[in-house]
């Protein structure tokens, strides 16, 4: 990574390397095996170096648990403003429970982010007030749109099917005008995959079974079918895949995408109620055993919550009547971390998707134990297995659709070098950052007020 990507004040392997602030001492994985490591990190929160250091102001020896790097979440809807229940700020400590390091927020708020402005209004939530970093998206209407929240925002979403506070996607000849405006923006977009075209009105859906027959997973492959005439120079991203097929197709193509622990863990069962309705629907037993399959084989690049955290009562209703999406920011990577534990999972196939190449798509130097990283790092105990509760996790919704399921949460937490989480507590403080990929307009035009 060049060193005008990193701030002018940090350390880094190119800076002349004085003592390290502190020294983490533990096992990680590195060069593709678990071994005994020493992380130096500079005053500026940054990894120095990864192998034997003599000296450091504070060494921090977690034995024989295991570091990992924090991970992305590059999809999460904090529903502020307009959202009843959770914030900004309650989420974010969620993420940090949870070890989120950087959390993309979703921009179908109410109001939705469409301009620069509100933009603006949304950074002005966060600053002061989150635990973890945060990156914004943009939700684009038309191209002149994409070039005004260019100056700001983090990555753009675009929906092709209505959605919570999103009534009415753009027009097909609206989207092929605002991909060509994104092409130039370079900034990544993020793509909800359905289309309604495929959609079964006729069905009148009780459960998820029949959510699955309404939305099925037909609509997924003809979104697709729309996607892959995008243009190839958009950083494009498909959010919540759930269709083995789609993983082959996407690979070939050379497109990211992210599955969501819901869609990997849990099928439609019938008579299930609302807490199990979502967008995209859950899938047959059939086809999430073979997206899971395809997970744990490394064919999946990102995993990602789709955090939608609905007030309690609103999924009480009946199933036709409940708001669709479920709480996942805090659970995403302790139910992962289990199934490392189960041996269902390979732990660097896991840190790859959770970790590494979400940061990469959203151009972040976080996600890997290597110098030139921030020093966003989790310590995870294997042993701390616990059984998931509602009233165990931090979400103001106070529910989880994973009730019973296994988890391991991380012990600590570091942002910048720095302790958030400490025996498993939250320690931290409200100084999470709003942060654009490296090659964005907006840290373009920051690194050039800088130099
Ligand atoms: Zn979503």
């Amino acid at each position: 990574m060049p060193s005008s990507t990193r701030p002018l004040s940090s350390g880094g392997p190119d800076a002349p390397a004085g003592p390290p602030a502190t020294v983490l001492v533990g096992r990680a994985v590195v060069h593709g095996r678990l071994q005994p490591v020493e992380i130096a990190i500079d005053e500026d929160g940054w990894i120095q170096s990864v192998g034997r250091v003599r000296s450091g102001r504070v060494r921090h020896d977690v034995g024989d648990r295991v570091i990992v790097p924090a991970a992305t979440d590059l999809h999460v809807h904090l529903r502020e403003p307009g959202g009843a229940g959770e914030t900004i700020a309650a989420g974010t400590v969620e993420a940090a429970y949870g070890g989120v390091g950087l959390v993309g927020e979703m921009p179908n708020t109410e109001p939705p982010v469409t301009s620069l402005d509100r933009l603006e209004e949304k950074e002005a939530k966060v600053r002061g007030r989150a635990a973890v970093d945060v990156l914004l998206y943009g939700l684009p209407t038309s191209p002149r749109s994409v070039a005004d929240l260019a100056r700001r925002a983090g990555a753009f979403k675009l929906f092709l099917s209505p959605t919570t506070g999103i009534a009415d996607p753009p027009t097909a000849e609206a989207r092929d005008g605002i991909l060509r405006a994104i092409a130039e923006t370079d900034l990544p977009l993020a793509v909800h995959a359905e289309d309604p075209g495929a959609f079964d009105d006729r069905v009148d859906a009780a459960d998820p079974v029949e959510w699955n027959a309404h939305r099925p997973p037909s609509a997924e492959a003809q979104a697709l079918q729309l996607l892959a005439r995008a243009p190839s120079t958009v950083r494009l991203h498909v959010a919540h895949v759930t269709v083995p097929d789609s993983v082959p197709r996407l690979r070939s193509e050379g497109r990211s995408f992210e599955a969501t622990p819901h869609h990997l863990l849990l099928s439609a069962r019938p008579g299930a109620d609302a807490r199990f309705k979502v967008n995209p629907p859950l899938r047959s037993e059939v086809d999430r055993a073979a997206l899971w399959a395809a997970f744990c084989r490394g064919e999946v690049p990102c995993l990602a919550s789709d955090h939608a955290p609905h007030p309690a009562e609103t999924k009480q209703l009946r199933f036709d009547r409940a708001p669709s999406g479920m709480p996942g920011l805090e659970t995403a990577l302790p139910l992962m971390l289990a199934r490392v534990r189960a041996g269902d999972l390979p732990l660097e196939v896991l840190l790859r998707a959770a970790c590494d190449r979400p940061a990469r798509w959203l151009g972040q130097p976080i996600g890997r134990i290597a110098p030139g990283h921030r020093a966003n790092l989790l310590v995870v105990d294997f042993r701390e297995r616990r059984r998931l509760h509602a009233r165990g996790l931090h979400a103001p919704c106070g529910w989880t659709a994973f009730e019973g399921h296994e988890a391991i949460f991380p012990v600590e937490h570091w942002r910048d070098g720095v302790a958030i989480v400490r025996g498993g507590e939250y320690v931290g403080a409200t100084d999470g950052r709003v942060v654009a990929p490296e090659f964005s307009p907006r840290s373009r035009a920051e690194r050039s007020v800088r130099a």
